[in-house]
């Protein structure tokens, strides 16, 4: 037991896009494999045919591509557990149930939905388990011959657990401790229906469990409720001993207010709930992804990394291999995590800022290409370094850079008003004619040249500069002036400046 192999396994459900709380979910349970040189698997859990979207399995890996979390076994990776789609282990499940039956511990019900309503309807709080079962249409009330005469004539049933009343569960959570239920609490669950030969996520997501060997289960809070029932589960099984762990990870939250993080929140606040854009097939309706939006993969996992976790000091910032060593399952809160987006968006410019100019260029290119813009790869690499902390999104980059690479068509009206003097177009003139003449054009020489000409003249610094600016630039913004003249060359900004002086005269 001590020695067993660490096997977690990522399980979604086919029904839509991934939800950003279930992406936090498959990135703990992809550290806790990783720092345990454990296995991780992707199994897909579609045996609610109704539910079934097209399209989200294929969306999920992709998210999963994007983000850099891998997978070793499962639907798309192949492994010797397989296969890893619920829907193609019917015969599995049908195995397990039959033991199940066989044992005495699940039995057969014929109820009709309206049998089942009339009942509700007659005894207030109905649940169907020890104190009614014995009132009911099932294999424990009926003769073996009954029972087998409807299913003979092709009768719709369902098995249902016997979930024996008044037992102590014991479900021992790495997160939240050990939490003890009785078991009357519990319905007789359904765990496998005739209508579609298909067993219930419950019975399903057990077995699979134990034939795919997992020694942790690293799941959201919502699955907390059900793990009673797993634990009953295993016991019927004789499965104890081998029973993954569980760890119960605390829910996301809005980042105002209380209550759970939903879809709308991130409509209403501006930041999208999915990694990728999710072209809903049903609706139609297109929601918004970090990818899509600009974010960085590696902030978007060292953001979510931290909502339930922290490394025990105030260490944000971390690589995907520092946040596998430091990451400890046994540190994760129990309360829920506030979805703080605004934190996102701080990771994002950090991340920004991390990368080589060369890297950030490389997610620019295409940005101006969108533009119409062709430059040489060096320039929109020196251009980056000038601007990139500024800016949280490469796609900021444009409104903080485009006139290096575009000359201004017009002048902003404001910063004319404040900047363009009486005497700039004559100033501007003569500055032309000093920068006409200095041959190395580089960001010191040309500094001093330009200061020792103004101090000679006796102009005001300012005056010059913003003027100078405005002239190459357009209005008021940027970096250091003589790191633009510099990155646009003599020529360029020679002819910036006559354009300008023409216009403003
Ligand atoms: N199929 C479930 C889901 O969609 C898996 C829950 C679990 O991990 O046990 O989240």
């Amino acid at each position: 037991m001590a020695d067993r192999k660490v096997r977690v396994r990522f399980a979604p459900s086919p029904t839509g896009a991934l939800h950003i709380g279930g992406v936090r979910t498959a990135l703990y349970n992809y550290l806790f494999a990783r720092q345990h040189g454990g296995d991780m698997v992707f199994r897909i859990e579609d045996t609610d045919s109704n539910r079934f979207v097209p399209g989200a399995e294929e969306y999920i890996l992709e998210s999963f591509r994007w983000l850099g979390i891998d997978f070793d076994e499962g639907v798309s990776f192949g492994g010797e557990r397989g296969p890893y789609r619920q829907s193609e282990r019917r015969e599995i499940y049908q195995q397990y149930v039959k033991v199940l039956l066989d044992a005495g511990k699940a039995y057969i019900a014929f109820d009709t939905p309206q049998e089942l309503e009339a009942k509700r309807s007659e005894i207030a709080n109905f649940q169907y388990d020890a104190s009614t079962r014995m009132q009911m249409r099932n294999s424990l009330t009926m003769s073996k011959d009954e029972v087998e005469k409807l299913i003979a004539d092709g009768t719709q049933y369902v098995v249902r657990f016997k979930i024996e009343p008044n037992e102590e569960v014991h479900v021992n959570d790495l997160i939240r401790g050990e939490v003890v239920i009785n078991s009357s609490i519990l319905d007789d669950k359904v765990l496998y229906k005739s209508a579609d030969q298909l067993p219930t996520y419950h019975l399903a997501n057990i077995v699979d469990d134990h034939l795919m060997e997992i020694s942790h289960v690293i799941r959201g809070e919502e699955w907390l409720p059900s793990a009673p029932l797993h634990v009953l589960l295993y016991r019927a099984f004789g499965w104890e001993d081998t029973m993954p762990k569980f760890a119960h990870l605390p829910l996301l939250l809005k980042p105002e207010g209380n209550g759970k993080l939903s879809k709308r929140d991130g409509d209403r606040l501006g930041f999208p709930v999915f990694p990728l854009e999710w072209h809903d097939p049903k609706t139609g309706e297109v929601s918004h992804g970090y990818r899509e939006e600009g974010y960085l993969p590696e902030a978007v996992i060292n953001f979510l990394a931290l909502l339930g976790w922290n490394p025990g000091n105030d260490q944000e910032l971390m690589t995907m291999e520092e946040m596998i060593k430091l990451f400890d399952i046994n540190r994760c809160s129990k309360a829920g995590a506030k979805f703080d987006y605004k934190k996102l968006i701080w990771f994002n410019h950090e991340y920004v800022l991390m990368k080589s100019d060369e890297e950030v260029a490389k997610l620019f290119v295409p940005e101006l290409e969108k533009k119409g813009v062709e430059a040489p790869f060096d320039k929109v690499v020196t251009i980056v370094g000038l601007v990139k902390n500024r800016v949280n999104f490469v796609k900021e980059l444009w409104e903080n850079s485009h006139y290096f690479f575009v000359a201004p068509t017009e002048y902003d009206e404001k910063t004319v008003k404040k900047r363009w003097k009486e005497d700039s177009a004559h100033c501007m003139t003569e500055l032309m004619e000093v920068l006409k003449d200095i041959d190395d054009f580089s960001i010191e020489n040309q500094e001093k040249i330009v200061m020792a000409w103004i101090e000679s003249k006796g102009y005001k610094t300012g005056d010059i500069m913003n003027a100078f600016r405005l002239t190459l630039v357009g209005e008021g913004k940027g970096p250091h002036m003589f790191d633009i003249s510099w990155v646009l060359g003599k020529e360029e900004t020679l002819k910036r400046m006559k354009r300008a002086i023409e216009v403003l005269k």
